[in-house]
């Protein structure tokens, strides 16, 4: 019979250090991807048209639009020192880090997480049920993405 307990059963603590790591050189974390609501929601912010914004601040990779990366630069275009200049209108992407389901495992988490976030182990308990409804919402708007 599969072993279906979740390393998190009891629980991980989680709590946003302000380090903005996660918003500079994301490496092997990739793009920022946008669903559609999440340009719909940036463009509203900015107060200009989703087209504009997509023209403006967005490329496509297979298929999927994220935002625009200098190459030079990999820090996010809308970290502002270690804040998100736009973080009422933050994509889902954002919002779900760092309970990604490519990294819910034990040893991703404590390896590849916990060495790259300084937010791990620290604050709120987020419960296994928080989890998985945060993974859950990842999962309906990676649909969105139609990655
Ligand atoms: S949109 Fe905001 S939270 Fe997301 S990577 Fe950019 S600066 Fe960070």
């Amino acid at each position: 019979m599969p072993n279906t307990e979740k390393f998190y059963k009891d629980g991980l603590r989680f709590e946003c250090q302000g380090s903005g790591k996660c918003c500079t050189s994301h490496g092997e974390f990739g793009f920022v991807f946008l669903t559609p609501e999440d340009r719909r929601r940036f463009a509203d912010h900015l107060k200009i048209t989703t087209r504009d914004f997509t023209m403006k601040y967005c490329d496509r990779t297979n298929g999927v639009w994220h935002l625009k990366e200098d190459p030079k630069n990999p820090d996010c275009m809308f970290l502002e020192g270690k804040r998100c200049g736009v973080y009422k209108a933050r994509p889902s992407q954002c919002r779900t880090w760092p309970f990604w389901k490519e990294v819910m495992n034990a040893k991703s988490w404590a390896k590849d997480v916990a060495a790259f976030c300084p937010g791990v182990g620290k604050g709120k308990l987020w419960s296994e049920k928080e989890i998985d409804s945060v993974l859950a919402a990842e999962n309906a708007s990676e649909k969105r993405l139609g990655k």
